[in-house]
């Protein structure tokens, strides 16, 4: 049975504290507020620039790509916040815990080795 002694001491080694595994999950529960305040912005920014755009067009004039340079930039930047949240989420993410045996389990685990119960 050596494979399940290294097993369980790895196990027991890798285990977080109930404490540890709550302030991951606020970690998560923040990252996804943030995201959610940043998608705000953008759909922000996509009514300023359909209020602009249709200003014009109903004066029949025409909207340059340069006139919307300074918003289309700000967009760019708050999908690059988004991207970079979105990374962090997915890392923050990555901590599974069986709840039944109270060890912490890599992402890709769909059943608890121990028990057996799905993740
Ligand atoms: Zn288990």
């Amino acid at each position: 049975m050596r494979f399940l002694d290294r097993f369980t001491t790895t196990a027991s080694n890798s285990a977080k504290t109930l404490s540890e595994r709550t302030s991951d999950f606020i970690e998560v529960g923040k990252l996804n507020m943030k995201r959610r305040r940043i998608e705000d912005e953008i759909i922000e920014k996509y009514e300023e620039i359909g209020q602009y755009v249709y200003g014009r067009l109903k004066k029949s004039n025409n909207v340059s790509r340069e006139e919307l340079y300074q918003q289309l930039k700000h967009i760019e930047r708050i999908e690059e916040k988004i991207k970079s949240l979105e990374k962090n989420l997915v890392e923050a993410k990555k901590i599974k815990y069986c709840r039944a045996c109270d060890i912490e389990l890599d992402d890709e685990t769909r059943y608890c080795p121990i028990c057996g119960k799905l993740i």
